[in-house]
C-alpha cells in the first residue's frame, strides 16, 4: 500500500485517511515464517510537514501460530496502531511505500509467546503427553501438583 504525497504536499499538516489490504506471505517472525490468513487491513491517516511524513498506521488481520505450550496451530487475531515518521530522501517522491512498515507493524502485534487459549495446560516436560487431552502417560513420574489455590492462580501468570 502507498501514500500519495501529491495531496499531503499541497496542504502540509492536513491528514489524509486510507485504507487497503497488504497481502504479506513471506512474512518471518523469530526466524519462523508467519503465515496469515488473508490479507493484512491496513488504515493510515497521514499527513506531510518538511519532508517528513507522519503515519498514524493501524494494521489488523489474524496469523497461523503455534501454541508456545501445547505446540497446536491456532489462528490468532492482531490489531495494533502506532505512529511512524517517515524521513524522505527524495524530497519530491511521488509517494511512501508502506509496505514495509505494515511487515514491523505485524510483527509487534502478533503476541510473543501465543497461547491457543489462556489456560492451557501444555505438553508433559517428561512423558510428552498433551495435557489438555491426555493424562500423564505410564511410568511418567510426573505427579499432578496438588490444586493449592494460589498456585492456580500464581500459573495464570506464567
Ligand atoms: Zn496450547
Ligand atoms: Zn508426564
Amino acid at each position: 500500500m502507498r501514500i500519495d504525497l501529491k495531496e499531503l504536499r499541497a496542504y502540509p499538516g492536513r491528514p489524509v485517511r486510507s485504507e487497503g489490504l497488504e497481502v504479506l506471505d513471506d512474512l518471518v517472525w523469530c526466524d519462523e515464517p508467519l503465515p496469515l490468513v488473508g490479507a493484512v487491513r491496513v488504515v493510515a491517516s497521514a499527513f506531510y510537514d518538511e519532508k517528513r511524513v507522519f503515519v498514524t498506521l493501524r494494521v489488523s488481520g489474524t496469523g497461523v501460530r503455534r501454541c508456545s505450550r501445547c505446540l497446536l496451530e491456532f489462528e490468532e487475531e492482531f490489531d495494533r496502531e502506532e505512529l511512524i515518521e517517515v524521513n524522505l530522501e527524495d524530497p519530491n517522491a511521488p509517494y511512501v511505500e508502506l509496505r514495509p512498515w505494515i511487515a514491523a507493524g505485524v510483527r509487534l502485534a502478533v503476541s510473543s509467546r501465543p497461547l491457543c487459549r489462556a489456560d492451557c495446560r501444555g505438553l508433559c516436560a517428561r512423558c510428552g503427553a498433551d495435557l489438555n487431552v491426555e493424562e500423564h502417560r505410564e511410568g511418567c513420574g510426573e505427579i499432578a501438583p496438588a490444586l493449592d489455590p494460589r498456585l492456580e492462580k500464581l500459573r495464570e501468570f506464567l
